[in-house]
């Protein structure tokens, strides 16, 4: 007769494995026993999907079915009507079109053991072509953090099933083309005085956003004393590659402006690390920041435009050499923040990628350590509906409990933009959970919920 000790019990338990009966083998039942079994029903990240997502992935699955179906898929998309995109795929990408709709997401992901987001209200205009009104976004992206990620993290921190310090910030995402008129001359004129005033109007409209975290943190902060990292960040994300260095020069003012040191990282900035000067660019913060006595929190990312962007030698050779780049500055952050704590320099790190190899290492080194204010200001984050594999091994074999989703949110007629850029990397990333054995393998979740 086999035995399971405890924990193999707990472990079959966990993947849904029913022990009982195999524990009271009989002699009839060894016949069956030779029979040839189903396989054991193995849990993976699709089971912990609700039935309405699992319907979602479903039909991103037949979209990728193949290249040519893909290819027609993204070809009609313009003429695809929003609602019937919002019902097929929109719910996998986006966290929807209003406050209560986006609250609903967040707490849909906390059930799956993801506490926090990391929130972009999408309004693109990198091009500046579409005259949007720049003061309605900035004004809905400081309402967002009051109307979205404190009652979120509220909730969260107000229940007996988490501990303070296990509780990730939210971080509310701004891009600098989509707050200020323009763009495009503004970050490419940033040290031109013809261009000043706009220049100043886009640094005040990141600082106001900025300002509303900061007398948040303060306020939670004395609610919650015990917490060593922000409630909330703002994060500036990164652009095409001509529009980097005024991006560069506008996190740098905010990170003066608001990251004092002996006090929490209120903003961050995106380092890509797919260009050659990546490595250097982090030296270069952290010598500014020593130099001048404020702290620099990062976001680090590979990069999003190596396709569109027109030189390509400003970019690693190899995607050996991007990895590597990348890898070494996890590397580098984390060894300023574990050595000096409350103190580093380089004070609070987003890990922001699909990457597994890059997310072990990070979840490696937070698993290593028992430095409170260590861990909790390193975050792991993927884009919304995307990389699911990648975070539920993290939470559930690697036992990280840092891990946001980077959500998009806003008018479906906006976010139908992005939806067609996420379809398109999904297509791209030749993926054995795409198409097919993706159809299949959500008719098994269905079938095992529905007969066990
Ligand atoms: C939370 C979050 C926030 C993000 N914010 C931003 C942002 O602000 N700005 C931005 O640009 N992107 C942003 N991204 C997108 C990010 O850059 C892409 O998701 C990322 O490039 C995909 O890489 P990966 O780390 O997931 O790893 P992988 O999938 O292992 O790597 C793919 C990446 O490697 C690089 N690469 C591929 N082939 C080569 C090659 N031949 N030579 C050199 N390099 C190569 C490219 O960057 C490619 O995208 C964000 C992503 C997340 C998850």
């Amino acid at each position: 007769m086999k035995r399971f000790s405890s924990r193999a019990l707990q472990r079959l338990a966990k993947r849904g494995i029913n022990t009982t009966n195999s524990t009271k083998t009989t002699v009839a039942g060894d016949a069956l026993h030779n029979a040839p079994q189903p396989s054991p029903y193995t849990k993976t990240y699709l089971d912990s999907l609700s039935n309405r997502m699992l319907f979602n992935y479903a039909a991103i699955g037949l979209c990728t079915l193949n290249k040519p179906i893909l290819n027609l898929v993204i070809k009609m998309f313009p003429l695809i009507p929003t609602q019937v995109l919002d019902f097929f795929i929109g719910k996998i990408y986006c966290g929807g079109a209003t406050p209560k709709e986006v609250i609903q997401t967040g707490e849909e992901l906390s059930k799956r053991g993801i506490n926090n987001m990391m929130l972009s209200l999408t309004i693109e205009d990198s091009e500046g072509t579409k005259n949007i009104d720049i003061e309605y976004i900035v004004s809905e992206t400081i309402k967002s953090i009051d109307t979205i990620l404190k009652p979120h993290i509220l909730g969260l921190a107000e229940s007996p099933d988490h501990e303070i310090n296990e509780i990730p910030p939210g971080y509310i995402v701004l891009k600098p083309s989509a707050v200020i008129s323009n763009p495009v001359q503004v970050l490419l004129n940033y040290e031109n005085p013809e261009y000043k005033q706009q220049w100043d109007q886009l640094n005040e409209n990141c600082a106001r956003v900025v300002e509303r975290v900061a007398e948040l943190n303060k306020t939670l902060g004395k609610q919650y004393p015990e917490r060593k990292s922000p409630f909330f960040v703002t994060v500036i994300d990164a652009e095409k590659y001509d529009l980097q260095q005024g991006v560069y020069q506008l996190q740098r003012n905010l990170f003066q402006r608001f990251n004092k040191v002996g006090d929490f990282v209120q903003v961050v900035g995106t380092i890509q690390m797919y260009l050659k000067h990546s490595f250097d660019m982090i030296k270069l913060e952290e010598k500014l920041a020593r130099t001048h006595n404020y702290r620099v929190g990062l976001k680090l990312v590979r990069g999003a435009y190596i396709h569109s962007e027109p030189d390509r030698g400003v970019i690693h050779d190899t995607k050996a050499d991007t990895d590597n780049s990348y890898n070494s500055g996890i590397q580098h952050v984390l060894t300023d923040l574990k050595e000096n704590s409350e103190k580093a320099t380089l004070g609070h790190l987003v890990v922001a990628s699909h990457n597994h190899k890059s997310s072990r290492l990070a979840s490696d080194l937070i698993n290593n350590s028992t430095n409170q204010t260590f861990k909790s200001n390193v975050v792991l984050g993927q884009l919304l509906g995307m990389a699911d594999d990648v975070t539920y091994d993290l939470i559930e074999n690697q036992g990280v409990k840092n891990i946001i989703k980077y959500v998009p949110w806003g008018p479906p007629v906006e976010t139908k933009d992005y939806l067609l850029r996420r379809l398109q990397e999904n297509g791209d990333a030749v993926r054995s959970d795409n198409g097919w054995p993706l159809v299949k393998n959500v008719f098994k979740v269905y079938k095992h919920r529905l007969f066990g």
